[in-house]
């Protein structure tokens, strides 16, 4: 089965609500819209309500709570999401992982909640340096699918983001021989507890420095279904080159 290749723009904590919606109408002018790709763009929570509702792209969280509401200061509920046109939602990102302490559990909650509330989990999950110089790779990659996905029991609606957290905003990418195995890797992993029709299925990003230069290499990668983007999506020229580049190799 062939899957849709996604882009995915990961803003972090750039641009402001009043600058967002005239970015986003910048690039989908600049792109060829093609159905055979998915455009996502990811602003703050704060320029969600502000990014006209469109068929050209689909809009993603970067994380949310796993409760319906209550008294959790500072949190966002999915069905806040849900009211400002949010398909997607970024969950586990090495920054949310390191900075602010989120565990699998959590993750694995998030993900229950978006699922039973009509939203698109994109989890991410990647090793550190130290990890991978200790032949670890495999083994924390393994502990976050598994325990990320606990009681998950189709891959359905979720997408995978492998993101070595070495290579998120460093300029480092991995090679493509890393990314090329470290995929497969990862399919072999998914396997042992899910079937083959679903793996298959299962859109697996890579994400990592991704830029218009390295592009086109990575997205030739067999199991490489398109990318997600961090510094590279902030930039209206580099986002439409390297839509431009899945698009044509998709
Ligand atoms: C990211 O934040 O998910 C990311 C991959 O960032 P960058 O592209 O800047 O490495």
């Amino acid at each position: 089965m062939k899957i849709k290749s996604i882009i995915a723009g990961n803003w972090k904590m750039n641009k402001n609500p009043s600058e967002s919606n005239a970015f986003v109408k910048n690039i989908i002018d600049k792109v060829n819209v093609n159905k055979g790709i998915k455009i996502i763009f990811s602003p703050s929570f704060i320029s969600l309500p502000f990014i006209d509702k469109s068929d050209e792209y689909s809009l993603a969280a970067q994380n949310c709570h796993w409760k319906k509401d209550g008294a959790f200061t500072g949190e966002i509920s999915t069905d806040m999401l849900l009211d400002c046109n949010v398909s997607y939602v970024i969950l586990g990102h090495s920054e949310r992982r390191h900075i602010f302490q989120e565990s699998n559990e959590m993750v694995n909650s998030k993900i229950k909640s978006c699922l039973n509330n009509h939203l698109k989990p994109i989890l991410c999950i990647g090793e550190t340096i130290e990890d991978r110089n200790s032949h670890l790779t495999n083994e924390v990659l393994t502990a976050q699918i598994f325990e990320s996905l606990k009681d998950v029991d189709t891959l359905n609606n979720i997408v995978l983001a492998y993101e070595p957290v070495w290579a998120i905003g460093t300029g480092k990418t991995a090679s493509l021989s890393q990314v090329s195995k470290t995929h497969s890797d990862i399919k072999d992993i998914l396997l042992t507890r899910y079937s083959k029709i679903e793996v298959d299925s299962l859109p697996i990003l890579y994400g990592g420095s991704v830029n218009s230069s390295n592009a086109e290499e990575l997205i030739s990668i067999a199991d490489v279904h398109g990318f997600l983007i961090g510094g590279a999506s902030l930039d209206v020229d580099s986002f439409v080159t390297i839509i431009n580049i899945v698009t044509k190799n998709s």
